[in-house]
């Protein structure tokens, strides 16, 4: 029994891939492809993607947003567990990268519910909001540029119905922000952002250790 977290040693972390992953066989395809790519491991991992795809079903969404695609591996799950009148918006600006992410929505049969933006995100976003998609949004997914992350959480924030889901990628950041002298763009950006969601009365959290830190924020 234990009062703290378990440290994740290899050996458990391959047991707990062993005793839960579920992943289909296209994801596992994008996986194996995207570990060739450059900067693979901006990917969330697998454990994760099954994480979100019970959040989208938990919450019954149905218009989720996605901030930071990269070769789909996110948005792929995320648009597995939607059902067909389900839709996802992405957000990028890599079009090499998000050609092999469109590659793979397609083969899996669900393209024609993702809608990719390639722009960058706060282009999508303000249009978003000018066209009155505020407060119509069930779950966004942010994981984009960290030093944007403060503009991201208050666009989706304004974006997300009462209710609604955020899910915030890599807020514990390699461990950095706990190391008060990394004082790096990415890390300083993190770490505020953390500590402006801890006293944000306008959500409800809880943060995850898992992959790289993953922040659940409900707008109230
Ligand atoms: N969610 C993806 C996954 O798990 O497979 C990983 C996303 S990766 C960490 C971040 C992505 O953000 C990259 O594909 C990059 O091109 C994109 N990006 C960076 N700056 C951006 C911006 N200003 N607007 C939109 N996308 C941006
Ligand atoms: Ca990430």
């Amino acid at each position: 029994m234990s009062n703290k977290t378990l440290p994740l040693t290899d050996a458990l972390h391959r047991y707990l891939l062993d005793v839960s992953l579920r992943e289909s066989d296209t994801l596992r395809r994008l996986r194996e492809e995207t570990a060739q790519v450059r900067l693979a491991i901006m990917q969330i991992t697998p454990e994760q993607g099954q994480f979100m795809q019970l959040l989208v079903h938990l919450t019954s969404a149905k218009r989720c947003l996605e901030i930071g695609t990269y070769t789909g591996y996110s948005a792929l799950c995320v648009a597995q567990s939607l059902g067909d009148d389900g839709r996802l918006i992405c957000c990028d600006i890599n079009e090499e990268w998000t050609a092999i992410a469109r590659r793979y929505w397609a083969e899996a049969g669900v393209a024609h519910k993702i809608d990719l933006r390639l722009a960058p995100a706060l282009e999508t976003l303000n249009a978003l909001r000018a066209q009155g998609a505020a407060a119509s949004f069930d779950f966004v997914f942010v994981d984009a540029d960290k030093a944007n992350y403060d503009n991201y959480y208050e666009h989706a924030l304004a974006l997300l119905r009462a209710g609604g889901l955020m899910a915030i990628d890599n807020t514990l950041w390699f461990g950095h922000p706990a190391d008060p002298a990394d004082m790096s763009p990415d890390t300083v950006a993190i770490r505020a952002l953390n500590s402006k969601i801890k006293q944000d009365a306008r959500v409800r959290i809880s943060m995850l250790p898992i992959g790289d830190g993953l922040t659940l924020a409900q707008k109230i």
